[in-house]
Order: C-alpha cells, then sequence, then structure tokens
C-alpha cells in the first residue's frame, strides 16, 4: 500500500545525518559533560561545538544558546523570563496573538492567574498580524510581545523583522516562537531584532525531545526548574548530548539546503492548492504566499474533519486536521477560529504538510485522494443533503 507521511508540520521524519551524528554519543562518547576526566571533557567539547552550530545558524553568539527539552520548554522559559523581569518593574501587560501555539498561550494563561494582564491580538482571516497593529497595542507597562514566526496550523509566516523594530524602538522584550520557522526560513535574531526565540528539533528533521532557547545577552533567564549548574544553571540536569548533537547536525544540514528545498517545496505547495481548489466549496486557510513552503491548510464545507483523516488514512496519506494537540478534541482548532472561520467551517479542516522527500506524483495521488474522501463524505452527509437544497445557505461559495 501507498504511505506518503504529510504530517510534517507535527514532526519530521529524523535525517540520516542527524542519525549519524547521535550514534557516537549513545554508543562511545557517553561521559557527562560536567566531568573533569577526558570523558567528561569530550563530552562538554561536543556539547559546545554543537552550541556553537545553532549560534551560527541563528547569527548569534553560543553563550546566548540554553539548550531545552524542546520548543515548548523554550516557550515557557522565555515568557517566564519577561515577565518575571517585567513585573520586577511593575510592568504585567503582555502582547501576544490569539493564533499562538498552546505553549504559549497555555503560558499566558497561567501568568493571568498571577495577576498579569494579556491582550491577544486578532489575526486577519488571512491569518497574519500587521506591525502596526502590534505597536498600538504595546503600553507603558507592556514588558513582553510574543508572536510566533510561523504558525503550525495554517503555516502564515508574520513580518517578524518589522515587530521586531517596533519593539526594540519601544524598549519592550520580543519573543518569536520559532519552531515552524527554523530549519525552513532564513533566521538572523540580530538583524531582525529578536530578543528570545524558541525552536524544537524535532520539526526539522532532529530528533524529539530537545530544542534551544536564544535568549539575547544581558537578559538573565528565570528558572523553571532548580538544580545543577548546567546551561549557566538557567536550565539545570545533564545534557541530552546524544539529541543535542542530532540537533546541531539537522540544523546545519537543513541551512545548507534552505533556499533549495524552500523552492521545490514551494512549487508542489503551490500545485497541491491548485489541485484542491478544484473542489467545490473548499477555501485554502492562511495567506496564499506568505506561507511556509511546505503548508498546505483548507476548509471544505459539509465535511467532518475527523473522518476526512481515517479514510485518507486507509488510502495511505497521514495528515492533519490542525494541530496534532487539538486532534482528538472536539473543539474546532483555536487557530481557524481565530481567523474567523466559523465553527461548522473550521471542523472541516485539513492540513497537508510536506517535506524536500515529498515527491510532485505523491502530491497529485494526494489532490486525487482528497477530492475523492470529500467526495464520498459529503455523499452521505446530512448537511450536505441541506446545503445542496437550499436548506442550508453555504458559507465557502465557489470561486
Ligand atoms: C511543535 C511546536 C511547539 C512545541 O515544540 P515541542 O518541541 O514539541 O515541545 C511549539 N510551537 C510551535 C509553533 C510548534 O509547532
Amino acid at each position: 500500500m501507498r504511505h506518503i507521511y504529510a504530517d510534517n508540520a507535527a514532526t519530521t521524519k529524523m535525517g540520516q545525518v542527524a542519525i549519524r551524528a547521535m550514534l557516537p554519543y549513545l554508543d562511545g562518547i557517553y561521559g557527562n559533560p560536567s566531568s573533569l576526566h577526558s570523558a567528561g571533557q569530550a563530552a562538554a567539547e561536543a556539547l559546545e561545538s554543537a552550541r556553537e552550530t545553532m549560534a551560527r545558524g541563528l547569527g548569534c553568539e553560543a553563550r546566548e544558546i540554553t539548550f531545552t527539552s524542546g520548543g515548548s520548554e523554550a516557550d515557557n522559559q522565555a515568557i517566564r523570563t519577561a515577565a518575571w523581569l517585567g513585573a520586577r518593574k511593575g510592568k504585567k501587560h503582555i502582547v501576544s496573538t490569539a493564533f499562538e501555539h498552546h505553549a504559549v498561550l497555555h503560558t499566558l494563561d497561567a501568568l493571568v492567574k498571577e495577576g498579569f494582564e494579556v491582550t491577544l491580538l486578532d489575526v486577519h482571516d488571512d491569518g497574519l498580524i500587521a506591525a502596526e497593529e502590534v505597536a498600538a497595542a504595546i503600553r507603558p507597562d507592556t514588558c513582553l510581545v510574543t508572536v510566533m514566526y510561523a504558525n503550525n496550523e495554517v503555516g502564515t509566516v508574520e513580518p517578524i523583522s518589522e515587530i521586531g523594530a517596533v519593539c526594540r524602538e519601544r524598549g519592550v522584550l520580543f519573543h518569536t516562537d520559532a519552531v515552524q520557522a527554523a530549519g525552513h526560513l532564513p533566521i538572523h535574531v540580530v538583524e531582525q531584532n529578536i530578543d528570545l526565540l524558541s525552536l524544537s528539533a524535532h520539526k526539522f528533521h532532529g530528533p524529539k525531545g530537545v530544542g534551544v532557547l536564544y535568549a539575547r545577552k544581558g537578559i538573565p533567564l528565570q528558572n523553571l526548574i532548580y538544580g545543577g549548574g548546567q546551561e549557566r544553571g538557567k536550565r539545570p540536569g545533564t545534557e541530552n548530548l546524544p539529541a543535542i548533537m542530532g540537533m546541531a547536525a539537522a540544523f546545519e544540514e537543513a541551512l545548507a539546503h534552505l533556499e533549495e528545498r524552500s523552492s521545490q517545496l514551494t512549487a508542489l505547495r503551490d500545485r497541491l492548492i491548485v489541485g484542491l481548489e478544484q473542489i467545490p466549496h473548499s477555501l485554502l486557510n492562511g495567506h496564499r504566499t506568505k506561507r511556509l513552503p511546505g503548508n498546505v491548510s483548507f476548509c471544505f464545507e459539509g465535511i467532518e474533519g475527523e473522518s476526512l483523516l481515517l479514510l485518507l488514512d486507509d488510502k495511505g496519506v497521514e495528515a492533519s486536521s490542525g494541530s496534532a494537540c487539538t486532534s482528538g478534541s472536539l473543539d474546532p482548532s483555536h487557530v481557524l477560529l481565530a481567523l474567523g472561520r466559523p465553527h461548522e467551517i473550521a471542523h472541516g479542516s485539513l492540513r497537508l504538510t510536506l517535506s524536500h522527500e515529498t515527491t510532485e506524483e505523491e502530491v497529485d495521488y494526494m489532490i486525487g485522494a482528497v477530492a475523492e474522501v470529500v467526495d464520498y463524505l459529503r455523499s452521505i452527509s446530512p448537511v450536505w443533503r441541506d446545503l445542496q437544497s437550499g436548506k442550508q445557505n453555504f458559507v465557502i461559495q465557489n470561486k
């Protein structure tokens, strides 16, 4: 049977480069980087070389890199740090957007319970926000702006450099959740005025459970956990060296191929978009071009997303209805609602996220498979019958 993995926004297959980079640290170089003997020093040297690799890729200094257990932890620590620094100066207001990842939104929820005030900006129906809207939301007591670099569901790429410039001018810390962008889009933290940035290895063909928090020098990190002196005491616990080595290798290789893969993916993405647009009463989610090279997100009227996914899986296509965290719950995705999609439409969503291993032939197969499954589900749907008979009005019009 066919097997097409089109859920690369949820996680990616590890690359051979990353696996090969990890093996020596699973099998031979097992020392603890904190140990003073030779085995420990060999591990410590490797750790620092990985730190330099990550720093080079982000345009920062090695000492500005902290290794974490992934994107969620980096998001938590970045936001907690800015909140803690702000609170010391009586600044307890944070600006963010309604369509952030839950690692950001739920951290902000927790801070609200602790007395912070949060302004969540609405995104436009194309999944974008404007830097001017961020500027207008900043108040004298704002301690942090946190806006994601690229959205994990609808794939839109936000104007990060412009938002960074606004924040720098206003003297407000700027964090970006760059988990979907890292390894896929160019990032330069200095040129883009980014103070804090989160990334995660498993979104760019590295291992799971490892990520980076970049914090501009001079920003003292607030601990989430307490323990030994690892990561300058700011992220204690013996380093997961094999994973860190895999991440550094995966990041370096992703950046080495960034342009070539980006143009190849953009072509496949656009082919898939054009193909799926042929399906009646379908709607692309997110801006057509200001989106991740491998992201395609659609709503289909009269369809239930879960059934769509299961039937696609039967045809060998592994897709998602939104974020992996939301699927399995009956609530429609907060991202699609933030784009202003009505509930009944947000339920019929499909996200196909490609990788550099996706082929044109696979894209064509997916177009056919989605069209067939949508057709079938509509043929057995009472909602679709009501729409056809005019008892109910279409939300998505045909172009
Ligand atoms: C995957 C993801 C995260 C979480 O990263 P983990 O390493 O899985 O904790 C955070 N933000 C975005 C945008 C993501 O896509």
